[in-house]
């Protein structure tokens, strides 16, 4: 180990600074090795508050200066942004947004993540970074405060995310410096590489991580010891004691502390939205064994969670025997147990165990993953896919071992994961034939709710920014809930309000979780976003805002080829009757769907082929 001189803070603290920010943007090249920073001012930070904000009006910027590029080229750019609440003294303020041009889709794309990372930017005094170019030699980005360098690192190649963490660590002598890493599948340019950090939280959509990879850049590394500037202390620690205090009230709390997210797989099930048997059934029947109860009682050891939440909704698993014995992991939530699970037929939950630690160590999304997997296996079923496409050995459903196998091998891009690793476009330019059998919008593999009983879920997935990706706007347990009473234009808004309202979660750098799930009110953000920048602001002030950045990330998809066909839910959707359960025979009216379409853009003020007035989001 090296012997490293440093100082850091146990803690963040915050001051009674001109709040929210500190007008700093870190820049890097590359390929230049060039390192500077740029001032943003008042207006900005006003206009675009800040993480999915900041970041999706860089990348627009640099759409307008360098046309279009590809997306794995050196012209893309990389944005990290945490947002001006990240790391304040609040319930769940732990979120960064990672954001660029998606190469599994083409257009704009951001996941995000939680844990620590974003939180220790701040502490290094950056409200964003953004990077650009490509190194020649694997590197990662060492951000020590004002020093920022650029260090090569070819010891890690072909590392995991789990060892990529330890030995960056174990180098630099600071057990709690914060790295954000890409696994084998980042570096072998899968199209969704997520990027992980704090050894298991992921940014795992849209193939972020194959960006980090197509710059040679293993990891940024994060330490930082400022503090935090907030205009009114007194004021934020009085909402927020109250805000603590009504969360650990709540009457879901210690059932939301054993389950977290694992308490959907039953939820799904009852209701009729769990995707099974790649969507084509929307009920397991051998749910319980891979439910939140099996794992309480079989294999959770501990919880964690992000910085300042009192939700901790991250489990801690172990396999204690049988063949998995001795894997351990921050996981699954529901969508990893969903797509790892019943969406290719398995019923092991030691073996989702399995798929989830591989996913994160390898560096690949569980969602994506899962929907692919699924879609080969109904491709093989159904004589679409023949035995030499799989490279010589079957599959079927609940196919643990080879399952498993799969997804090592798309991380390698070895065999049939060549393939799997190009992501839906890729496979389906391989493999026209399966078009009717993979769930994706845009290119973005469908995540884990059927959207053939809610036709507000459809709407969402296929107006999604990104792709189909539920944390856009996640309607379906409303529409169900609300039945036969709810018309067109209802469905309708409740789709913008999410896609703005989970917008504006994002641009503040806070989990969205105290909202959907505990019902915290939306209201709390916007008095303590005031209290933080020293400006009062309504919500719809603020909802104003992130419409804004709606439009503008819908525009980056015009300019980059985004069309009305595009925004449809994906075939199944419309084709397939779900076959058991409560919604038994439910699919998608085309009718309806156009309908509601039509009105969608035409409340967001888009002419009805879905494009915005791009003039104004200059
Ligand atoms: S609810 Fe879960 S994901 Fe959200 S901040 Fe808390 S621990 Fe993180």
């Amino acid at each position: 180990m090296n012997s490293y001189e440093f100082k850091r803070k146990d803690e963040v603290k915050l001051k009674n600074n001109k709040g929210g920010y500190f007008g700093k943007i870190l820049h890097v090249d590359l390929s230049s090795k060039k390192i500077w920073t740029e001032q943003i001012d008042d207006k900005f930070a006003e206009q675009y508050i800040g993480g999915r904000g900041f970041a999706a009006k860089l990348i627009w910027d640099n759409l307008q200066k360098e046309g279009q590029f590809d997306p794995l080229g050196e012209k893309n750019l990389l944005v990290v942004a945490p947002g001006p609440l990240t790391g304040v003294y609040l319930p769940s303020s732990g979120k960064n947004s990672f954001a660029t041009i998606s190469p599994a889709t083409g257009i704009y794309g951001d996941s995000s993540i939680g844990g620590h990372f974003g939180i220790e930017i701040r502490q290094a005094g950056y409200d964003a970074i953004a990077i650009k170019g490509k190194m020649e030699e694997l590197c990662y980005l060492f951000i020590d405060n004002d020093q920022v360098n650029i260090v090569e690192c070819p010891e890690l190649a072909g590392k995991g995310n789990l060892e990529t963490e330890g030995r960056i660590r174990d180098k630099l002598g600071d057990h709690d410096i914060r790295v954000a890493s890409i696994g084998l599948a980042g570096e072998n340019i899968v199209r969704f590489a997520c990027i992980t950090s704090d050894w298991s939280r992921n940014a795992g959509r849209c193939g972020i991580g194959a960006v980090m990879g197509s710059k040679n850049l293993k990891a940024i590394v994060v330490r930082g010891d400022r503090d935090l500037p907030v205009d009114d202390l007194k004021r934020v620690e009085k909402i927020s004691n109250q805000a603590y205090r009504e969360l650990a009230q709540h009457k879901m709390m210690n059932f939301w502390h054993r389950q977290g997210l694992m308490s959907v797989i039953d939820y799904a099930n009852k209701i009729g939205i769990l995707p099974t048997y790649n969507f084509h059934d929307v009920h397991f029947e051998k749910a319980e064994q891979i439910n939140g109860f099996t794992m309480e009682a079989n294999y959770k050891i501990g919880n964690t969670g992000c910085f300042g939440c009192p939700m901790c909704c991250g489990n801690i698993n172990l396999a204690k025997e049988g063949k998995y014995a001795g894997t351990v992991v921050e996981g699954p939530e529901y969508e990893t147990a969903a797509m790892l699970g019943s969406n290719v037929g398995i019923d092991d939950f030691a073996a989702i165990l399995r798929g989830n630690h591989l996913c994160d160590d390898l560096g690949v999304d569980t969602i994506s993953m899962g929907n692919l997997i699924g879609a080969i296996i109904d491709g093989y079923e159904k004589d679409l896919l023949s035995i030499d496409d799989l490279g010589g050995k079957p599959i079927g459903w609940g196919d643990a071992e080879r399952i498993l196998e799969l997804i090592e091998q798309t991380a390698k891009c070895e065999s049939i994961g060549a393939t799997l690793a190009l992501g839906a476009k890729g496979v389906l330019k391989r493999w026209p034939q399966l078009k009717p059998l993979i769930n994706h919008v845009k290119g973005l593999e469908q995540s884990a709710y059927d959207c053939r009983g809610a036709a507000s879920m459809a709407l969402a997935y296929g107006t999604s920014d990104i792709g189909a990706h539920h944390t856009r706007a996640w309607t379906v347990g409303k529409e169900l809930e609300m039945g036969a009473d709810w018309g067109i234009e209802e469905k309708v808004n409740l789709v913008i309000y999410h896609q703005h309202i989970r917008s504006l979660f994002d641009m503040f750098g806070v989990c969205r979780l105290p909202w959907i799930e505990l019902g915290f009110h939306e209201d709390f953000y916007a008095e303590l976003f005031s209290a933080v920048v020293g400006k009062e602001y309504s919500l719809d002030d603020l909802l104003q805002k992130s419409e804004h950045i709606y439009n503008m990330t819908r525009s980056i998809g015009v300019k980059l080829g985004t069309t009305k066909t595009d925004d449809y839910p994906p075939p199944m959707a419309f084709e397939v009757p779900i076959h058991s359960g409560p919604l038994a025979g439910r699919v998608c009216d085309r009718d309806e769907y156009e309908k509601m379409l039509s009105l969608y853009y035409q409340k967001r003020g888009w002419d009805n082929q879905g494009i915005p007035n791009l003039a104004a989001e200059l």
